[in-house]
């Protein structure tokens, strides 16, 4: 146990602590030493990436809520592959992987390590497939964009994990489970990319709009909270049977799958909880989602008729 997680969660419950409880606090740091939350990331526009927004602020928030990991292991919506690699050099590029926007945000250099180790060590946990060490990709926006905000000073070792676009989400869900010991091994699992993600219909005169979405937008975000709430991952797997409105939502799974690695990371002592909750230009949502057995020592999510200035409520289940 380092002395400022220690810290950190005895400054978020303040006025909580009693002698009594003390040990039970002290077993709970240990356990969520053991095992680290799981993170499916709305990542949105790049320009997340260096805008002080409410979603940024959010990520900002996480990597100072959470246990400080010993790597980042991210599946962006942006690398997609025939078969499986994981980004195995040493010092990973940034990838400036869009146009049309500002330089500044193709000025962005987020120069965290890599971990050839745990990039060895994790392909060989992977039996499904056969994972290729790759040393030509590196941070493309979908994984910097976000953990720029949660890590800005570029000192843990980040990790990307392919997708390969030849196969079902069936496939991509159970791969994902051969990755659930580095939940206690440190290792921070993100999956990042937009539950709702369809770029033709952006409303781009409502960009700026808090929160508008079309009516089979709003009814998606809330299906789809529906059913990760209720753990019906089948449901979410086979999201082709959940007709127009669904269609609409996932025009093509690249920003959807990172959601079902995080989904099946899920054990069974985890709780749920939604951050960033939000659509966004009519056709695309935010909403993001946390796996963790032990609360948190700030929220993500603003409790009904809460407003910004409260930030010791924990999320209890
Ligand atoms: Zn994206």
């Amino acid at each position: 146990m380092e002395r400022k997680h220690f810290i950190k969660i005895i400054a978020g419950t303040t006025g909580m602590i009693t002698l009594g409880s003390f040990n039970k606090i002290t077993d709970l740091l240990e356990e969520q030493d053991e095992k680290l939350p799981v993170i499916f990331m709305g990542h949105g526009s790049p320009m997340n990436g260096i805008e002080d927004n409410t979603f940024s602020k959010r990520w900002k928030e996480m990597g100072k809520a959470i246990s400080i990991p010993k790597a980042v292991l991210c599946i962006s919506a942006h690398w997609l592959t025939n078969g499986t690699k994981i980004t195995a050099m040493s010092q990973p590029q940034t990838i400036h992987d869009f146009g049309g926007f500002p330089q500044a945000l193709f000025d962005v250099q987020y120069p965290a390590p890599g971990d050839p180790t745990l990039a060895a060590e994790t392909a060989n946990m992977i039996k499904k497939t056969s994972v290729g060490l790759d040393h030509e990709w590196g941070l493309d926006h979908g994984t910097w964009s976000v953990v720029k905000n949660m890590y800005p000073l570029a000192n843990i070792p980040v990790l990307q994990l392919s997708i390969d676009y030849n196969q079902p989400l069936q496939y991509h869900y159970e791969l994902a489970k051969e990755l659930s010991e580095l939940r206690k091994k440190g290792v921070l699992i993100i999956g990042s990319g937009n539950m709702i993600h369809n770029l033709r219909m952006v409303a781009w005169d409502k960009m700026n709009v808090p929160n508008y979405g079309f009516d089979w937008a709003i009814e998606m975000n809330t299906t789809f909270k529906k059913y990760i709430t209720d753990k019906n991952h089948q449901a979410l797997i086979d999201y082709q049977k959940m007709g127009p409105s669904a269609m609409l939502a996932i025009p093509t799974p690249d920003h959807y799958i990172p959601l079902i690695y995080t989904l099946a990371l899920q054990d069974k002592e985890d709780n749920v909880s939604f951050f960033n909750d939000e659509l966004v230009a009519g056709s695309l949502n935010m909403t993001s989602v946390f796996i963790s057995n032990k609360a948190m020592t700030k929220p993500l999510v603003k409790a009904p008729h809460q407003n910004d200035s409260s930030t010791i409520d924990s999320i209890q289940h």
